[in-house]
């Protein structure tokens, strides 16, 4: 699950890490409120939206054009003016794809001076099932640009989950980034505050990009981009409540609710599967066929009718799919529970696009026969390679 900024500034702020005095806002009035709350002279108004790049990102209406989701005001009237720019409007950075995400929040804060800037995350790392700090001197920069031409100047330190965060930790990420004296000491102060607040947290990913030093000589985390672990939400019903749904894809939500483990994708096949492997076998082969998936669907092992018929009103509902294919192995699950579920979805939301079917496995003449005798216009299959070329041949038919 994804947290805004200053949501997640505010979990570090908890654990004592150094972050600027800020206000979330959600009108322009409130802007300038907080403006004047913070004190100046200088504020920083900067977009909420879960993705990054805001800072060179740009609005789809020409108020705010290419000005950026970040922007440093001298006033606050100028703080007004920008929030007005960008509340409402669309903002599209390099994470947000082509569509952009509309700016519903903002968070002004007490503009820091920067002296330098650097990068900082922590991330699990499966190969060494362990929390590691990754840290640049390149920061304030596109960290994947960084990685591409330079990876030499990124520095990668892991810490062991039986330690926690030790002061040897600290210095090596001060060295890294060339701190000495006062500032090593901040350092190692924040790293080990930040494997608190990332392991008490059960968070995913921390990325300060960009971790400063002020003019004061003082580190301060400009940026923070937080994401928890979703399988842990269920001990941190204070972080479930950080929550924000309009910044998610409605089917996915509307899919959770139901306990499926749906995705969208860019493609034009909807796929309903049971199990994760079939379905990434699923999407290889459309792939491998020329087309591409719109979705990766789990219906899960012992999905119920109800459950079923879900999922495929959610796939229905989605306008860039063009042709449907339905891959079930029947193990626990059962192809005729698969068949029913799909029929009162069909007859619920109708069917405007072709629905290639592959049935395999317990109950599976029971299903093929219900499906039959629906009346419905299925295109039945008898494997996973046939299935994947009726699909691909149907929808490129329809073009
Ligand atoms: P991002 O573009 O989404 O990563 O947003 P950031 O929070 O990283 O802001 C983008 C850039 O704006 C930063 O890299 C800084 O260069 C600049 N910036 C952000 N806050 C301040 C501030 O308080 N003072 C100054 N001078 N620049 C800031
Ligand atoms: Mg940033």
């Amino acid at each position: 699950m994804n947290i805004h900024e200053y949501q997640a500034k505010a979990i570090l702020k908890q654990y004592g890490a150094p972050v600027s005095r800020g206000v979330p806002v959600m009108t322009a009035s409130d802007a300038s409120a907080a403006a004047r709350e913070l004190g100046g002279p200088v504020w920083v108004v900067k977009a909420q939206i879960h993705a990054g790049g805001r800072g060179k990102g740009s609005f789809k209406e020409k108020a705010a054009g290419d000005k950026g989701g970040v922007r440093l005001a001298r006033s606050i009237e100028e703080v007004q003016t920008f929030a007005n720019e960008m509340l409402g409007n669309t903002l599209v950075t390099v994470q947000t794809g082509p569509h952009g995400k509309q700016v519903n929040r903002l968070y002004i804060e007490e503009g820091a001076r920067i002296a330098s800037e650097f990068y900082l995350s922590m991330l699990v790392d499966r190969a060494t099932a362990r929390v590691s700090v990754v840290v640049s001197t390149e920061g304030g920069v596109d960290i994947e640009t960084v990685a591409h031409d330079t990876p030499e100047k990124i520095v990668s330190i892991s810490i062991d989950p039986a330690t926690g965060a030790m002061p040897h930790h600290g210095r090596a990420v001060a060295k890294a980034l060339g701190l000495t004296g006062d500032l090593a000491k901040q350092a190692e102060k924040l790293v080990s505050q930040l494997y608190t607040a990332f392991v008490t947290s059960d968070m995913e990913m921390l990325e300060i990009n960009p971790l400063i030093v002020t003019s004061d000589d003082k580190l301060k985390c400009l940026d923070a981009k937080v994401s928890i672990d979703g399988n842990a939400m269920f001990r941190h019903p204070e972080l479930l409540a950080l929550r924000d749904e309009t910044e998610e894809d409605a089917k996915e939500i509307e899919a959770s609710r139901h306990d499926l483990n749906y995705i969208t994708l860019e493609g034009t096949i909807g796929c309903m599967v049971n199990g994760a492997g079939l379905a990434m076998a699923t999407m290889d082969i459309i792939k491998l066929y020329g087309e591409a998936p719109a979705n990766f669907l789990d219906v899960g092992g012992g999905a119920t009718k109800e459950k079923v018929t879900a999922a495929f009103k959610i796939i229905t509902a989605d306008e860039n799919v063009k042709g449907i294919l339905v891959n079930i192995f029947g193990g626990i699950m059962r192809c005729d529970v698969i068949a029913e579920g799909v029929i009162a979805a069909v007859r619920d939301v109708g069917l405007k696009v072709p629905l290639v079917v592959r049935l395999e496995g317990t109950n599976v003449d029971l299903g093929k026969k219900i499906i039959r005798e629906s009346g419905l216009n299925v295109i039945s299959a008898d494997d996973l390679d046939d299935a994947a070329q009726k699909v691909v041949a149907a929808v490129r038919a329809a073009r």
